[in-house]
């Protein structure tokens, strides 16, 4: 039986995204892969809202692209700031310390996000040249106020860069209009393609200190070795992955075709149809309600239902969802609920999640799960 996959990330892959991939491999420096990488470009720049920059896309996955972003916009001597409301903001620590540059990180709790205050109060203190978050962190569900940032950094002479590996194409990120100089993400998550790509815009602010630099401690991950095959794709630096491009591509172009704006209320509506459910049968939330995230739910259980048990039957009953990471495990799951989710794969969750909590000999009113969902999505 095939299962829907409600992890968060990779999502769902859609029929017409599986049949751009399985599609015969063509030329990586030819007329067809041409089209597709350059369309695929031209829509994720609308999609991130940035008109004059410069987009990459790159074999590789999510951790790939924050390498690229760091890697082209920080020197050694640069002070870096991280904001982590989690595992992927520690992860960027990591990356920094890897290539021996030197970072200061905001932690805030696991479940919330750092202030816009706390910011402006640690950038007045310290002078940075680049600042990194995480817009929504897949290990604890709480997405950042990654506007209220920019609004902080304008003007500060500060490089902004933002992880939108969970939120790209499904939470706003508008680059222009909010500062941002690099977003980062991945095809695997709202975009609902498979996992195989690094994804990252550059704005021209970010072009320029690459290119002010006289080198960068990377040969794949330098953006001026990949800049010359993005605005010309006949020409060959590292073969692309001709399938996965072609899958993307179509991924934009669903994205294109539903509205970028009717993609960000369908996936706030999503959101609020699966926790009124949730929070119905009596689940309540790990991350703290300011900072919910409209891509994923970080789910405490309720008395008398078990990590282990609770995911193996929803399996068995076709919904696959992710445990806890870090202190978390064991304590809640974690639902994604992002990309191109259907309001029928919606009500089937919740139909073999309510399955589940009775076969758990779970308590509860049945159908009400579905009906209080139904009645979100109208
Ligand atoms: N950042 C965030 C916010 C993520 O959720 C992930 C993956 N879950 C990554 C970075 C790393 O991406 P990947 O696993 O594709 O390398």
């Amino acid at each position: 039986m095939e299962k829907l996959l409600l992890i968060p990330g990779p999502s769902p892959v859609h029929p017409r995204i599986i049949r751009a991939v399985s599609e015969p491999t063509v030329s990586h420096v030819g007329q067809e892969m041409a089209a597709d990488l350059s369309e695929a470009l031209k829509n994720l720049s609308k999609i991130v809202f940035c008109e004059k920059g410069e987009p990459f896309i790159i074999a590789g996955a999510g951790t790939l692209s924050m390498e690229i972003a760091l890697l082209n916009t920080a020197a050694r001597g640069d002070r870096i700031l991280v904001l982590s409301q989690g595992y992927f903001g520690d992860r960027m620590g990591q990356i920094c310390e890897s290539f021996g540059l030197s970072c200061d990180i905001v932690r805030s709790r696991w479940g919330s996000a750092v202030r816009a205050e706390e910011l402006a109060a640690k950038i007045t203190e310290n002078k940075y040249d680049v600042v990194v978050v995480t817009h929504v962190d897949t290990g604890t569900g709480a997405c950042a106020p990654v506007k209220e940032y920019g609004e902080v950094l304008r003007d500060r002479g500060v490089l902004y860069i933002v992880d939108g590996v969970c939120a790209t194409g499904g939470i706003e990120e508008r680059m222009d209009d909010w500062g941002i100089d690099v977003v980062l993400t991945a095809a695997q998550k709202c975009f609902g393609a498979p996992p195989g790509l690094a994804i990252d815009v550059f704005s021209e602010r970010a072009v320029a200190k690459r290119k002010s630099l006289p080198a960068v401690p990377a040969y794949y991950s330098d953006i001026l070795r990949w800049m010359p095959i993005m605005h010309d794709p006949f020409k060959y630096f590292s073969t692309p992955c001709v399938n996965e491009v072609r899958g993307f591509c179509e991924a934009t172009r669903i994205v294109m075709e539903e509205g970028i704006e009717a993609r960000f209320a369908r996936h706030k509506k999503t959101a609020e149809a699966f926790r009124a459910a949730l929070s119905g049968l009596g689940f309540t939330f790990f991350t703290e309600k300011e900072f919910l995230a409209e891509t994923l739910s970080v789910v405490n259980y309720p008395a008398g239902v078990e990590d282990k048990a609770f995911r193996s039957t929803y399996s068995a009953n076709g919904v696959v969802v992710a445990g806890g990471l870090g202190e978390t495990a064991g304590k809640l799951f974690r639902m994604g609920h992002m990309g191109n989710l259907s309001s029928a794969q919606i009500v089937f969750a919740l139909d073999a999640l309510e399955r589940t909590l009775s076969t758990l000999r779970y308590r509860f009113e049945r159908g009400s799960a579905v009906q209080a969902a139904k009645s979100v999505l109208g």
